[in-house]
């Protein structure tokens, strides 16, 4: 009998559709609770989330992860119900079996063999779990990490569960994410008939040559880790429908992906500066939902690398920044180092998504040998 696949079951079963956690939590910290970790639940707004911790020390390693899913899509195209979780092939089938309830069961599995073996580790090891990964993450880790800062608490490591792996099981991890900030703007002209046009102002037309200059804006990464900084016009509205109507207004909204070569206000001030120079009549509003980070020390990461070779034999692990941002960013500006480490994502927010028990089993050994180099 597998521990980290009954206890994936046990998760995947509950429907924990973002900001719902269903009991995930309560059933991980019952477990935590037995092996004598101290357990925190810190609510925030329907977002429940879990701080839990064993032994004492200087040095902190905390495990995050999330117990919220995105939804299933159309149910009657899956083979199984998403939460019944199925064997198949090798496999287990089930909504957030990738992403990430078969990592959370795998730091749960870990630390009960870590805390076993060591009752008085050098350092402490902490879980943290939100349910709200997966949507606005609002009051989620961004809030958890507020109430422990408040309080002094100050984490070392960081080892994020995410599904990162590409084609087998450690071939790739996360060292670092890029930042991605939204913009909205709305340009302001004046409506009138399209004959009389000396009578109106046409924004579409003021604000061409600026939208040029802004579509074509881009900053180099300087770290070497990233691509380059793109900015995305990603919706653009005008008009009323008529032929006729000289429209009295334009807005966009815009996405820029950006590595830690610039911050968010880099792009502001771009644009803007842009709609300034070109005396339009506009408001902006934007929002940064999360800064990039980039881990450069070693420790973890090396001890992540050596972990995984030694469970999988991979020999070369790839360190990524790719892909879209993660609760990482929230740990990173605390001074942690961040890796993210976990099963394969081809499947994540599919329909039929699934992890290999056999994989499932050695993600659990990888976690166990990071928590076992760190912490004695
Ligand atoms: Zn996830």
């Amino acid at each position: 009998m597998s521990e980290v696949l009954e206890l994936t079951k046990e998760l995947v079963k509950r429907e924990s559709i973002t900001p719902l956690d269903e009991g995930c939590q309560d059933l991980v910290a019952t477990r935590l609770k037995k092996l004598g970790f101290a357990i925190k639940h810190l609510p925030f707004g329907e977002v429940s989330n879990l701080w839990a911790t064993y032994g004492k020390g200087e040095k902190t390693l905390t495990l995050l992860g999330h117990t919220d899913v995105v939804p299933t899509g159309p149910i009657e195209k899956w083979t199984n119900d998403p939460f019944e979780p199925t064997e198949r092939d090798g496999l287990l089938f089930g909504r957030g079996a990738a992403d990430m309830k078969g990592s959370v069961a795998a730091f749960v599995v870990a630390a009960e063999e870590f805390c076993k073996k060591n009752p008085n580790p050098n350092g402490r090891l902490s879980i943290m779990l939100t349910s709200d990964e997966e949507g606005p993450a609002k009051d989620g880790v961004r809030k958890v990490i507020k109430y422990l800062t408040d309080l002094g608490e100050k984490i070392d490591w960081c080892l994020v569960g995410e599904p990162t792996a590409e084609k087998r099981l450690g071939d790739v991890i996360k060292i670092g994410r890029r930042g991605s900030i939204n913009g909205e703007i709305n340009i302001r002209g004046i409506q009138g008939h399209a004959a009389y046009p000396h009578n109106a102002e046409n924004p579409i037309h003021t604000s061409s040559e600026a939208l040029n200059e802004i579509v074509a804006l881009q900053w180099p990464d300087e770290s070497g880790q990233f691509p380059d900084s793109v900015l995305q016009v990603s919706n653009i509205k005008s008009g009323t429908g008529a032929h006729n109507v000289i429209p009295g207004e334009l807005s966009l909204k815009l996405n820029v992906r950006y590595s830690p070569s610039i911050s968010s206000q880099t792009v502001i001030e771009a644009v803007e500066g842009i709609l300034q120079k070109h005396k339009l009549n506009f408001s902006a509003e934007w929002e940064d939902s999360g800064a990039p980070f980039l881990t450069t020390s070693t420790t973890l990461i090396d001890c992540a690398i050596e972990s995984i070779t030694n469970v999988t034999g991979v020999n070369e692990v790839e360190q990524s920044t790719a892909g879209g941002t993660s609760d990482g960013r929230f740990i990173a500006p605390t001074g942690s180092e961040v890796v993210e480490v976990g099963p394969l994502n081809a499947s994540i927010h599919k329909i039929d998504e699934a992890v290999s028990i056999e994989e499932l089993e050695m993600l659990t050994e990888i976690y166990g040998k990071v928590i076992t180099k760190l912490l004695t």
